[in-house]
């Protein structure tokens, strides 16, 4: 074997198929060798002896909100708390941005700013809105790692809900593009109505607001979204599903051979509608967080390999924005993107049992090959070395001053989080030690990768 540059050695790697004490030899950033007691190849060593090391979490669903409203979070912050968390890569959401990234000259800007800022490698979605679908074609071409759309209000002006006909057409689109949709799914009219009759009556509190948004709203917007993929043959991904039902109905239409896929986040896993009532908008959400047997349905499809993602869905915003006690009037979303890792080694590795290759598929290795992300998601020979490593045997009720969002609030501070995530290496570099960005930024675009006859290589369902 030829001399590496790093060899991480002695730790236990999360492999896809299980835990193996092992060394990683990496050379030019990409991991040369796994297995044990590889020799003194190593120009430099980093000794991993009692750690364990997992792949860098892949989050496909953050708005870090830089360009425009950099004030709520920025690029910087927001991937050294990824980073901080054991991420390496992240796909930045298409709205909250200004201008939100619906044409060419936006994700240019965009990417210029990541580039010049982020400290983990990165993708960016595109933005399917009415008006637009004239500008898919120049995202596409540019590397959009995807389209977004809204079936619903989206929260900001500038980034409009799609009609049908938009969606659709988007699709068809997309489909002839091999580009992927990914929709926000909960239905516009059935919202919009009961949010203006709670607040014309005055019920304005967490209860009420959750209330607003029942399940059965999101399980129609679902249902049209997938049917709509169905006809047109477009890939579909449904962003942060907060019910068991809505998890069947993709797991039902993927059955049928619908190209769907979905995702849910940690705080549909470990929130519950008291929470909300509890923390008040700081848990703010849409779809809002439901019940404890929702989350417990949720963990048994993760359990059972039917929900294959859990993204953080990281929408920060300044603490003014999440003041005061009317739920409707607050900012909704949760800022998350530092503590998935730590959630899910608590609650799903700790508590309940999930197989740290299952945390790392449903944390990494399924969203990178969901969307065609080459290289990323896994520890194996030719991957880019993107590890977390990773103290398993620390536990703490996570403060809110170990957090690197530019606004440090949390609806989990004080809760359960384990394995503090000692360094995290990007392209075999280290980037955070001990929950501190300790590099320039160096993260690079990635563009999903599509194989010859233009179809994403993330498309087939393959877990
Ligand atoms: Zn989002």
């Amino acid at each position: 074997m030829p001399d590496a540059d790093l060899v991480v050695r002695g730790g236990a790697v999360v492999l896809r198929h299980g835990v193996e004490r092992a060394d990683v030899a990496i050379t030019d950033g990409v991991v040369t060798a796994v297995g044990p007691d590889l020799g003194r190849t190593g120009v430099t060593e980093v000794d991993a002896t009692g750690l364990h090391v997992l792949p860098g979490v892949v989050d496909p669903h953050v708005h870090f909100n830089e360009p425009g409203r950099t004030h709520w979070e920025g690029i910087a912050s927001g991937s050294a708390a990824l980073a901080a968390g054991g991420g390496t890569t992240y796909l930045d959401m298409p709205l909250n941005s200004l201008p939100a990234t619906t044409d060419g000259p936006a994700f240019d800007g965009k990417r210029a700013a990541a580039e010049a800022a982020s400290h983990a490698d990165f993708g960016l979605w595109g933005g399917l809105v009415p008006g637009g679908l004239g500008r898919l074609e120049e995202l596409a071409g540019r590397g959009a790692a995807g389209f977004k759309a809204f079936l619903c209000d989206s929260g900001v002006a500038e980034f409009a809900p799609v009609d049908d006909l938009t969606l659709v057409e988007g699709m068809r689109r997309c489909a002839d593009l091999g580009a992927l949709v990914a929709v926000h799914a909960e239905s516009a009219t059935m919202v919009a109505g009961l949010a203006r009759r709670a607040v014309a009556a005055g019920r304005t509190g967490a209860r009420d607001f959750a209330e607003s948004r029942p399940v059965i709203a999101e399980l129609e917007a679902i249902s049209r979204a997938v049917f709509l993929a169905g006809e047109t043959g477009c890939s579909l991904h449904v962003v942060h599903v907060s019910t068991p039902l809505g998890v069947e109905l993709v797991e039902r239409a993927s059955a049928a051979g619908v190209d769907v896929t979905c995702e849910t986040c940690p705080h549909y896993l470990v929130l519950t509608v008291d929470d909300l009532e509890e923390l008040g908008a700081v848990a703010k959400c849409a779809p809002p967080l439901r019940s404890a047997a929702d989350g417990d349905g949720l963990w048994k499809l993760i359990a059972r390999g039917a929900l294959p993602i859990v993204a953080s869905d990281h929408s920060p915003c300044p603490p003014e924005l999440k003041a005061g006690a009317d739920l409707f009037q607050a900012w909704g979303g949760i800022s998350g993107c530092q503590t998935t890792l730590n959630l899910l080694l608590a609650e799903g590795h700790g508590r309940r049992g999930l197989p740290l290759a299952s945390v790392a598929a449903i944390t990494a290795g399924n969203a990178a090959r969901r969307f065609g992300l080459a290289g990323k998601g896994a520890i194996e020979v030719g991957a880019d070395a993107d590890l977390a490593i990773v103290d398993l045997s620390r536990e703490w009720n996570l403060q809110t001053s170990e957090l690197r969002y530019r606004h440090r609030h949390s609806p989990y501070a004080g809760r359960r989080v384990r394995g503090r995530v000692v360094r995290t290496l990007l392209r075999g570099r280290t980037v955070a030690l001990d929950g501190r960005p300790v590099a320039p930024p160096g993260g690079r675009l990635l563009r999903p990768s599509v194989d010859r006859n233009g179809q994403r290589a993330g498309s087939q369902r393959t877990w």
